[in-house]
């Protein structure tokens, strides 16, 4: 059975179910018209599938709750995926700044110039404060990296220093993970 949830490319869940021969179907194969809707009689358990490959890590009983069960566990794998997936709106809004900047290049560069200046300054700023509301949050490193698109080692060398040098934060501990 698919779960109607916000899908994100190449992750579309599902429930299955395991037969007494140990198989896995489709939930919805055995699905019929009468008071068993939605199950096979015959099905021992359910679990979460993503068509990413990932396969829920618990097995349920194969009812109504057991699949409930099976829905929230593929929630938690897709937790960290929807936190990390920018709103489309801002990076559209991002797209356009950039196209902008492009532009006054080509006739004002030294503006243009003034203009990335300024993005810097704000956005290393803005990166450290992230990050350290990421880890408050509990992302490990590697979940950071993942997102900026490096090693979870460079994550932790560029930001942990950075965090140590701002002093006393709210919450620091020590950089692990
Ligand atoms: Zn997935």
């Amino acid at each position: 059975m698919h779960i109607a949830l916000d899908d994100l490319p190449g992750h579309s869940g599902s429930t299955v179910e395991r037969q007494p021969d140990g198989s896995l179907t489709d939930a919805d194969l055995g699905r019929g018209t009468g008071d068993d809707a939605g199950r096979r009689p015959s099905a021992v358990g359910v679990l979460a599938r993503c068509s990413c490959g990932w396969t829920g890590p618990t097995e349920h009983r194969p009812d109504e709750a057991g699949r409930m069960s099976a829905t929230s566990d593929w929630v938690v794998h897709m937790r960290p995926l929807w936190a990390a997936a920018p709103p489309g709106w801002l990076l559209s809004r991002s797209d356009s700044l950039q196209e902008s900047v492009i532009e006054l290049a080509g006739t004002w560069p030294l503006q243009a110039l003034g203009v990335i200046a300024h993005l810097e300054r704000w956005q290393r700023t803005v990166t450290e404060e992230a990050v350290a509301q990421a880890r408050d949050a509990g992302s490990s490193w590697a979940d950071i990296g993942a997102v900026l698109g490096i090693t979870r080692q460079s994550a932790h060398e560029r930001f942990a220093q950075a965090r140590d040098a701002s002093g006393s934060r709210r919450g620091h501990r020590p950089a692990q993970q």
